[in-house]
């Protein structure tokens, strides 16, 4: 094709004469790139090749970390995987005679209606989320993950933990919110200690009920397999002198604070992360099924140990957090389970983390 046929080149030309030389020689590389690009849009389909060639499907998604700045706390929230929640069997409501009722059976078809407004359905992917804080002095872990006791879809933590840039030696500390089998699993995979730096916190409280035989014994049938699970996770750190229960009132570290939170567990606890007048709450199992628990805060699990103290936990943290506005850390909201609790006409809803590429920077 000649430079005679095409307008534009043409017109590129006839400009060029009235320009400087810097921009003649521009305006010359322009006009043959674009006669190249012209030629190029010709040959292929006269050779007979696709345009584009069929790419093998990634099936897989990326490592999931995500980190942000808390005053000069950085914070990065580490997934441990996604299991199908089975929310018709464990959403519960309590009745006015204290009764622990499905809440399917308490309003039916309330629940897929919930899900149906976040376009989900059942079962719905539960994200697991444990949360990393870099103190600048001290590396802690909050919750662990499932480790080896959810099977195959979970116990990623340490894999991303590693993609965030950590080896598991460096993690000094692991705070635990309660010893459901989802949050200290991952500190002993098959038994095995996976942080052989770190000291395991939790409450005295959970500590003691959960490695309690007699405790076990009375537990509910949905409860008594997560005993077991306890003792082969605590045991090598309890072994090694590295479990330290504690009572509350007090930091565990500069700016971290454990604070009673009782229901879901018999000492459920909530960490308050602070720096430079920043707050984090991690909250622990305050929400497993956002869509629903959010506008109903009644909806309770059938594995809280008290449904109805779980209930009043849940309804008192919303309210407080909608009114100050500090930022959740939540083990079971969708990774990264990072976001701020809103709140319109007595209705509370989750606003998620807007996502920002980074650099995260501390003060
Ligand atoms: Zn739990
Ligand atoms: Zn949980």
């Amino acid at each position: 094709m000649s430079s005679s046929t095409n307008p534009t080149i043409v017109s590129d030309f006839a400009a060029a004469r009235f320009r400087s030389p810097g921009q003649q020689a521009f305006n010359l590389a322009v006009s043959t790139a674009k006669k190249l690009a012209l030629a190029c849009c010709l040959l292929v389909p006269a050779l007979g090749l696709p345009a584009h060639a069929a790419a093998p499907k990634a099936a897989t998604q990326g490592p999931a970390f995500y980190r942000m700045a808390l005053g000069k706390f950085e914070v990065t929230a580490l997934s441990d995987g996604t299991h199908p929640f089975p929310v018709h069997t464990v959403l519960t409501e309590l009745s006015t005679d204290g009764k622990i009722i499905p809440a399917d059976q308490v309003s039916p078809g309330a629940v897929d209606a919930r899900l149906a407004e976040s376009k989900l359905s059942v079962p719905v992917a539960g994200s697991i989320n444990a949360f990393l804080v870099n103190t600048g002095a001290k590396l802690i872990l909050i919750d662990s993950g499932a480790g080896s006791l959810y099977g195959e879809c979970c116990g990623h933590l340490l894999e991303n933990l590693k993609a965030a840039g950590y080896q598991p030696e460096q993690v000094d500390d692991i705070y635990l919110t309660h010893l459901h089998a989802d949050h200290v699993g991952g500190i002993a995979p098959n038994g095995k200690m996976a942080f052989p730096n770190a000291v395991i916190h939790v409450s005295k409280v959970d500590a003691d009920y959960w490695l309690s035989e007699k405790n076990e014994k009375e537990a509910p049938s949905l409860l008594k397999s997560m005993f077991d699970g306890d003792r082969a996770s605590l045991k090598p750190y309890s072994d090694a002198g590295k479990l330290k229960p504690f009572d509350y009132g007090s930091p565990l570290s500069p700016g971290i604070t454990p604070l009673a939170a009782p229901g879901h567990t018999p000492g459920h606890s909530f960490y308050s992360v602070e720096s430079e007048g920043e707050k984090l709450l991690v909250w622990g199992d305050v929400v497993h099924v956002a869509p629903v628990q959010f506008p109903d805060p009644h909806v309770t699990v059938a594995y809280d140990s008290d449904a109805k103290n779980a209930e009043s936990a849940r309804e008192a943290v919303f309210s407080d957090a909608a009114q100050k506005g500090y930022w959740i850390a939540a083990a079971h909201i969708s990774f990264p389970g990072l976001g701020h609790v809103g709140s319109k006409d007595g209705h509370f809803y989750w606003i998620p983390a807007n996502y920002e590429a980074g650099p995260v920077v501390t003060k």
